[in-house]
């Protein structure tokens, strides 16, 4: 064969690069509302026709275009903001690879006016392809309008592509926002088939993410604030109470540039942490600010990745501003267990003796016992109760044993029947069952009304992780007498057998069984009388998400085991079993929602009686 190699003419490989930066109209309006940025604009409108199908054109009031540069801009690598490889080290814009008009004009019908400030008359330059037309001098404002039409006409694949116009205009939006919200200074308008989708007018950040978002957004807000060497961290996290189901209004930008960082997201979900469930996204709008040479931001064509060099430190100073944002602005639940109780004794007659409230609920106490925990908890809420109540001695013992620290349902004891809210008149009222699924008390701002299933699953899921789940298994697992056989498709056994190494660490030992199923060796303690369920569980975990993440793992697998494990919603409980219980669920790291993000417990303070009864 003789010499094969060619040089790809410039048209072709920009049409290759087109395929990295113009995924979509989305990426067009990002590209031109990037270089308007860039060029000091104050006002910028984007017009849009058919969802940038036939139409994305760009306007603004920046510092413009000699004609040299009009024609030049065109051109690949042909770019004003870096001169070395150094320049990137230092880098203050948006653009800096020279790519995108290149790539856009080797895909669409591109015209391009545009007026240097102070110039008598702006250019006009018309380019599609290989074909540029001549410079013509004409009248037109200050700044410069790119018109991007009938993007991917050459290329039908990419065209066809395309999904429904609501969906690029969702994207168009999105990218939009994103700018927009990174540039609280700068007036930017949005305009579909003639339609203001928006028109946002400078100001302050907080004005802008409400102007986007919509005035309700404003009491969701809890500002950021923080300076050190090595970051500046500002903007907006939103209230927990506030969190969505789904992930979309979260933002972060380094530098002003808009970026997705695993690291990063995950500090601002761990501050999070205790106050909201997994299940949920807040909603955030994160500034950081870094020495430019101190991230990297040319890892991806679009730049929406970066690289930070001491992304370790970033990521535990960002978690604790937005923890500290979270705790100044009191939205982290808190509950005042220390003040005095006041319970009612009106019904006690007045000749009886009342004794002194003796009983002292050993916050610390966890069933699955941690000394770390009783240690660092000094300080946790200490609830005294009056009443008869007695905390069960066998409830206390603290190692994990086939009582699975009593609250097992193997290790309950068998309940007396008798409804336990049928108080003697003579005892002051402690605990009591309601609807067999709650269990009220009174607390010193009122009465708490608690939901105990949900407590009992929020006690075992810390229990889980405190004692090593996924890392240790000597402190969880139970061997079963004999070798347990469970019937499922071959296909979900073979997913089983195929984690199994990991599954080790969690305390659940399988094996294969001679005819090919799956036979459990050891479970963790607890879950022996739930073998089935404990393995739905196991399934439902290997199907989600987080299974390749190991924290995301093992909080998914603590968090469905704990429901596996704990008590049906109509188990009766004797006063002590409650007592335990609400000693328990306050000993916890967080006792207000339960592994799933539901409320565990509710309080009615006295006003809130009031008001009711007015
Ligand atoms: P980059 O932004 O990476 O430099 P682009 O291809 O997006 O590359 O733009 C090439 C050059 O064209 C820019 O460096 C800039 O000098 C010029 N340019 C593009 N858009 C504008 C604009 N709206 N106003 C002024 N100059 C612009
Ligand atoms: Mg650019």
């Amino acid at each position: 064969m003789g010499d094969c190699i060619v040089q790809l003419s410039e048209q072709v490989s920009n049409q290759i690069a087109a395929g990295e930066v113009v995924g979509r109209p989305a990426s067009v309006v990002k590209e031109l509302v990037e270089n308007a940025v860039d060029a000091c604009s104050t006002e910028i409108t984007v017009l849009i026709k058919d969802a940038g199908r036939t139409l994305v054109q760009v306007i603004d009031n920046g510092k413009g275009m000699s004609a040299d540069d009009a024609v030049m801009c065109f051109k690949r690598h042909a770019t004003s903001k870096i001169y070395s490889a150094e320049d990137l080290l230092a880098l203050v814009t948006k653009g800096f690879r020279g790519e995108a008009l290149a790539s856009i004009s080797a895909i669409a019908h591109v015209e391009l006016k545009t007026r240097e400030q102070g110039a008598e008359m702006g250019v006009k330059i018309v380019v599609s392809g290989a074909d540029k037309s001549e410079t013509e001098s004409v009248a037109c404002a200050e700044g410069t309008s790119f018109s991007v039409k009938n993007l991917f006409y050459n290329v039908p694949a990419r065209r066809n592509f395309l999904k429904s116009d609501r969906v690029e205009l969702r994207h168009i939006i999105d990218e939009f926002q994103r700018i927009a919200m990174a540039h609280p200074s700068i007036s930017f308008r949005l305009q579909n088939n003639g339609a203001d989708l928006f028109n946002l007018k400078p100001g302050a950040l907080r004005k802008r993410v409400v102007a986007i978002f919509g005035a309700k957004h404003d009491e969701r807000l809890v500002p950021l604030g923080e300076e050190t060497d090595v970051v500046k961290i500002s903007g907006f996290v939103g209230k927990p109470s506030f969190a969505l189901r789904s992930r979309g209004e979260q933002f972060l930008f380094v530098n002003g540039r808009y970026i997705r960082h695993h690291l990063m997201h995950k500090a601002i979900m761990k501050a999070y942490e205790g106050v909201l469930s997994p299940a949920h996204f807040p909603l955030y709008t994160v500034f950081l600010e870094v020495d430019p040479s101190k991230i990297d931001v040319n890892i991806h064509p679009t730049k929406i990745e970066a690289k930070f060099e001491e992304d370790q430190i970033i990521f535990a100073l960002l978690r604790s501003a937005v923890k500290r944002a979270l705790g100044r602005h009191n939205v982290a639940p808190s509950l005042d267990f220390d003040a005095e109780l006041s319970i009612s004794l009106d019904n006690v007659s007045s000749t009886s003796i009342i004794s002194e409230p003796t009983i002292q609920v050993d916050s610390s106490y966890n069933p699955f016992h941690s000394s770390k925990k009783s240690s660092t908890r000094s300080s946790s809420p200490r609830i005294s109760f009056g009443g008869g109540a007695l905390v069960n001695s066998d409830l206390k013992d603290p190692t994990l044993g086939n009582t699975h620290g009593g609250w097992g349902n193997e290790g309950f004891n068998e309940i007396d029947a008798t409804p336990s809210h049928v108080i003697e008149a003579t005892q002051a009222p402690s605990f009591f069952q309601f609807e067999g699924k709650y269990i009220v008390t009174t607390i010193s701002e009122g009465l708490i009304i608690i939901n105990a299933r949900r407590a009992h699953q929020r006690i075992l899921y810390e229990g889980f992780l405190d004692a090593g789940l996924g890392n240790s298994v000597s402190k969880i697992s139970q061997k079963l007498l004999f070798p347990e056989p469970v019937q499922m498709a071959s296909v979900e056994a073979q997913r089983l057998l195929n984690a199994s190494d990991i599954l080790n660490l969690y305390g659940l030992e399988l094996a294969q069984s001679y005819d090919g199923g799956v036979e459990v060796v050891a479970i963790p303690c607890g879950l022996a009388g739930k073998i089935q369920d404990c393995l739905d569980s196991v399934l439902e975990a290997l199907n989600d998400g987080t299974w390749s993440d190991e924290e995301g793992r093992r909080e998914k697998l603590a968090a469905l085991w704990a429901r596996t494990g704990s008590i049906p919603s109509k188990k009766i409980l004797s006063e002590e079993e409650m007592s335990a219980m609400i000693g328990q669920l306050f000993a916890c790291e967080s006792p207000a929602v339960d592994p799933f993000g539901k409320k565990i417990y509710t309080v009615f303070t006295s006003k809130n009686l009031e008001e009711n009864l007015r």
